[in-house]
């Protein structure tokens, strides 16, 4: 059964945020106390993905900071400001230009002003065994499975933050973790790095990536690597696979809009606005070469305040 929560009943928003990572979090915090009656659309635990990170290290203000501390940080303050908070999984938006409507599974909501911030999910290396050993073996969050992994020989797959930075998470259950890149230079960020090289239970297969997951019906028992450079197989036993090879978009409830670049991330300028009028995106969604904490939080304040002023 559909909900329909119009003008008549619910009251037509002033804007709608979709998700509730950082990013959505810091423009609704904007935009209410800027008297906007605003809604929060999240179709999970609020905090996005630093529910997924064990040690924040990077956010001002903290020497350090666990994810899901931070996540209800952010979240705790927003229901003083007015900010209404409803659970719902986005799954289409219409422009009816002054009007926008926002489809959920079970509800309809009609807003004046939209901002995304739905982020980005973790991509898969679609090889063969991944699907297969998913939650037997093969995880994309060490922070959800590593405990389940104490003693275990692990890969990481990728050269990225995320790759490295939860490499020497794991550390702190597995008796080794072998980082597979593709390449013979990492691209985490140096600090990340230097942590990674110094640490004991962390070794490297550099040029290689994972061709096949294998094991014994029930888990991962191991992983072929091949060389991309001789084309060498070898066999590697392991307990584990984790998987960090980057990211997608969550742009597919807004594909009608076409506001995003050919790889599926929303374009917007420097005022968050994209193409469509009254249509703005934050954070991970965004084209841009630097995904971080601080940038979505950054770029919620701009686009609650330039709501506030398109409203106007
Ligand atoms: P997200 O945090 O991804 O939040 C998006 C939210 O939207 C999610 O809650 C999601 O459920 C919701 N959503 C998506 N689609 C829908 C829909 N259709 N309907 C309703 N809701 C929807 N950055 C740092 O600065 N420091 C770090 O130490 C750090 N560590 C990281 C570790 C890992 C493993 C990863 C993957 C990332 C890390 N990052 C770190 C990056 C940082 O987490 C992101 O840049 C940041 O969370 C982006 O915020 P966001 O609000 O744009 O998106
Ligand atoms: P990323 O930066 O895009 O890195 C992806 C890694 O996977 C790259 O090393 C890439 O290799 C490799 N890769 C991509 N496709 C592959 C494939 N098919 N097979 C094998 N390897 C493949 O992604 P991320 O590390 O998940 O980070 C996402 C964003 O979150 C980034 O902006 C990052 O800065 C941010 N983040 C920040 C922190 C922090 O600040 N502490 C922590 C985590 C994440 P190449 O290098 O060869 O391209």
């Amino acid at each position: 059964m559909i909900y329909r929560f119009l003008a008549t009943e619910q009251g037509m928003y002033d804007v709608i945020v979709i998700g509730s990572g950082p990013a959505g979090m810091t423009a609704a915090l904007y935009a209410a106390r800027s008297d906007l009656k605003t809604l929060l659309i999240e179709r999970g635990a609020p905090g996005g993905q630093m529910n997924n990170t064990a040690e924040i290290e990077n956010y001002p203000g903290f020497n350090s900071i666990i994810g899901p501390d931070l996540a209800y940080k952010m979240y705790e303050p927003l229901a003083r400001f007015g900010v209404e908070n409803v659970y719902g999984d986005v799954v289409e938006v219409i422009n009816q230009g002054a009007i926008k409507v926002v489809k959920t599974e079970d509800a309809i909501y009609e807003t004046k002003a939209l901002i995304i911030a739905t982020g980005a999910v973790h991509r898969h290396l679609n090889v063969l065994g991944e699907a297969e050993y998913a939650g037997r073996g093969v995880s994309y969050c060490a922070v959800c499975d590593g405990a389940f992994f104490r003693e275990k020989e692990l890969i990481v797959v990728g050269g990225g933050d995320s790759a490295v930075e939860e490499a020497i998470y794991l550390t702190r259950f597995a008796s080794k973790v072998t980082i597979v890149h593709r390449r013979d230079e990492l691209r985490a960020q140096k600090i990340i790095q230097e942590r990674a090289f110094k640490n004991e239970k962390i070794a490297f297969i550099w040029d290689s990536v994972v061709d096949e997951i294998y094991g014994n019906d029930k888990v991962v028992t191991g992983v072929k690597i091949k060389n991309v450079k001789t084309n060498e197989m070898t066999d590697v036993p392991a307990g584990g696979v984790f998987i960090y090879v980057g990211l997608d978009p969550i742009t597919k409830p807004f594909e009608a809009l076409e506001i995003t670049d050919n790889a599926g991330w929303i374009v917007t300028d420097n005022e968050m606005k994209t193409a469509v009028s009254g249509i703005f995106a934050v954070g991970d969604v965004r084209a841009k070469d630097l995904r971080q904490i601080t940038t979505a939080v950054g770029e919620g304040g701009i686009a609650g305040y330039q709501v506030y002023k398109y409203l106007q």
